[in-house]
């Protein structure tokens, strides 16, 4: 099926980018690296009269660290965060976290940014912003807002992004502490979206977990965070027996459907064990010093 017919602009500058947001409203779209709006487009589940692609904006492909924070521009895509030797060392569960996402077609052109703005419940970096504490960054013409990444995530493809606004980065905050986090997903086959996946993230005050942060993927109406097993967490030492109940209460937080990828009972489980393994791995990393 083709794409009903719509304008296509590709602004120099962000100032001209945001005038034209504003100009059009909801009948401008974004594009970032196209690799959701496009197919969108072509089913016709989208119809706006004009497309924004903002590929050609400057200074918004770096991935730096930056007043206590990692910062990434809203055109880093996922092929550079799996390259990526810095985020490697500030922040590995990034790098992991990327080789599951589709395959190397679309990890060559879909941004990280892109990705969360798509707010797909299915998609994999909103829960690893999710356990990391991220915040979104938005410019429209009345200046910047930030957005923490908790509460972003309205519904299925909800966002709390107006239509005036380009999400120009997101910012994650390091960890003062040792800090170690995984990202485990179960999927059909290579390049699937998840049935069922989990990000963790841990942060230690000595033999304590400091904060935890716990992000679901493909089990409810939106990303999800384990907020209860969060607060379970948070202050005690870590023993099997707290990790078995975090992993309890996480699977409480899911609410997934049954559909071809299993039954709801299946993905509430894989959401307990993959939470269970994926905090002993988390910790074991943050021991070992490795972010
Ligand atoms: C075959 C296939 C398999 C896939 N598998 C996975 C997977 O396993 N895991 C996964 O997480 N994802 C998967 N995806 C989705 C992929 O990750 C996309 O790259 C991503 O969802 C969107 O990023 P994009 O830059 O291409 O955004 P676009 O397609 O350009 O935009 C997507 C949406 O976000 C908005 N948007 C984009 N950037 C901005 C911005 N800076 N400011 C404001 N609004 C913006 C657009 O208006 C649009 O509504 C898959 C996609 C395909 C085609």
């Amino acid at each position: 099926m083709f794409p009903a017919a719509f304008e296509y602009q590709a602004p120099a500058t962000l100032a001209d980018a945001l005038s034209l947001l504003k100009k059009h409203g909801d009948d401008a779209k974004v594009m970032a690296g196209g690799q959701s709006l496009i197919p969108l487009l072509k089913l016709r589940f989208a119809r706006p009269e004009l497309v924004v692609d903002i590929g050609r904006l400057p200074a918004m492909s770096s991935i730096k660290r930056d007043n206590g924070h990692v910062a990434i521009g809203a055109l880093v895509r996922h092929v550079d965060v799996e390259r990526s030797k810095d985020l490697e060392a500030w922040l590995p569960m990034m790098v992991e976290a990327s080789h599951w996402i589709a395959d190397p077609l679309v990890r060559n052109r879909g941004t990280v940014v892109g990705s969360i703005c798509h707010a797909d419940p299915s998609g994999d970096w909103g829960s690893v912003m999710l356990a990391l504490g991220a915040e979104l960054i938005a410019h429209s013409q009345s200046g910047e807002r930030v957005i923490p990444i908790d509460g972003f995530f309205q519904g299925p493809f909800t966002t709390t992004l107006r239509a005036d606004e380009v999400a120009t980065g997101i910012r994650i905050p390091v960890s003062k502490g040792r800090s170690g986090g995984a990202y485990l997903k179960l999927e059909r086959k290579v390049g699937d979206f998840a049935s069922a996946a989990v990000a963790i993230h841990v942060e230690m005050d000595g033999n304590k977990i400091a904060k935890a942060g716990i992000g679901l993927t493909a089990v409810g109406p939106t990303n999800l965070k384990a907020t209860a097993a969060e607060k379970a967490l948070a202050g005690h030492e870590p023993t099997d027996q707290l990790i078995a109940e975090a992993a309890r209460l996480a699977a409480q937080a899911a609410e997934p459907k049954g559909d071809i990828r299993g039954s709801a009972e299946y993905k509430k489980d894989v959401v307990r064990v993959f939470v269970q393994r994926g905090l002993h791995t988390a910790l074991g990393r943050a021991k070992e010093g490795k972010a």
